[in-house]
């Protein structure tokens, strides 16, 4: 195992701060590692002296929302992927050095691999959204094969700059239906059903067959993947890509994989 960080904090807002410190702190649990994961509401103010403070420390973490995109202008090197999606969710340091990578995306894998299976490699994904997760999902996509993506966001023009990043494989559309018009994959990366019941597509537009793969995550799941699920489609909400990205976090820290039944029980028990 490489050395040990001096601490394993997660940055953000409260709001996003539930589950992770649960999975993570079963994961060092059975890994026999003697550190905590600690989360720490960070306001946008206070990020860089923060960051300054745990470079001294030697620190490793992950980073959500709101300060993704901004911890990714301040690490010092990015894996490419971090790059690619121009925001950072885990980082460590070398040689006091802030150094970031984005595992978001190979949670966008992970789930779109069990829902889609080999049929992955030619997915037509239908996007609702274009903020910081769908640019993790147009990343994934775009190692898929000949996956293509049909973006709808209800700012057009915040739709057009993330697509002109991605425009070998993602095209704007200008409503819900010309996005679902032919996809396999309908993926919500807004943040509806959140804190209510509500549908980012009405089950009955969702084309025949197509999976439905929800970012948003609550406890007994959302009321769109039970809808979706009970409509016949195949359907996972964000859950799964948060203890995936959560597991890829680990793998850099430690340079070794977490216990993931350990993690899963530790949500669900
Ligand atoms: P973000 O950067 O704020 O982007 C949100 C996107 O949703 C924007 O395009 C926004 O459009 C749109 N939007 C916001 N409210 C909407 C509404 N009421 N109706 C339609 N569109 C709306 O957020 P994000 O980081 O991409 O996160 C999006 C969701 O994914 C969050 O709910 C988050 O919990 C979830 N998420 C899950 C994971 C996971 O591991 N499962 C990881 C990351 C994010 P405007 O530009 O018009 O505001």
């Amino acid at each position: 195992m490489s050395r040990l960080p001096g601490r394993l904090v997660l940055l953000g807002h409260p709001v996003a701060h539930s589950l992770s410190p649960r999975f993570q702190n079963a994961a060092l649990r059975a890994a026999g590692i003697p550190l905590r994961y600690e989360a720490l509401d960070v306001a946008p103010d206070a990020l860089t002296a923060t960051l300054d403070e745990l470079a001294r420390q030697g620190a490793s973490g992950n980073v959500t929302i709101p300060h993704k995109e901004a911890v990714a202008a301040l690490c010092v090197r990015r894996s490419a992927l971090a790059d690619r999606c121009g925001a950072v969710n885990t980082f460590w340091h070398e040689d006091g050095a802030l150094v970031g990578d984005n595992t978001d995306v190979g949670g966008v894998d992970a789930i779109a691999t069990a829902l889609l299976g080999q049929a992955r490699s030619t997915a037509q994904v239908a996007l609702l959204g274009a903020g910081g997760s769908a640019a993790a999902v147009m990343a994934a996509a775009e190692r898929w094969g000949s996956a293509r993506v049909r973006v709808y966001s209800r700012t057009m023009d915040r739709a057009r700059a993330l697509a002109s990043r991605f425009a070998a494989l993602v095209d704007v559309v200008s409503s819900m239906d010309a996005a679902l018009d032919g996809a396999t994959l309908v993926v919500n990366a807004t943040p509806v059903g959140l804190h209510d019941d509500d549908f980012p597509v009405p089950v009955e537009r969702m084309p025949s067959g197509a999976a439905v793969f929800d970012l948003v995550y609550r406890t007994g799941e959302t009321a769109w993947v039970r809808a979706a699920r009970n409509a016949g489609h195949r359907a996972a909400d964000g859950e799964g890509m948060l203890v995936e990205q959560g597991a890829l976090s680990f793998e850099r820290w430690f340079g070794i994989e977490p216990d993931r039944n350990a993690m899963w029980s530790a949500l669900h028990n």
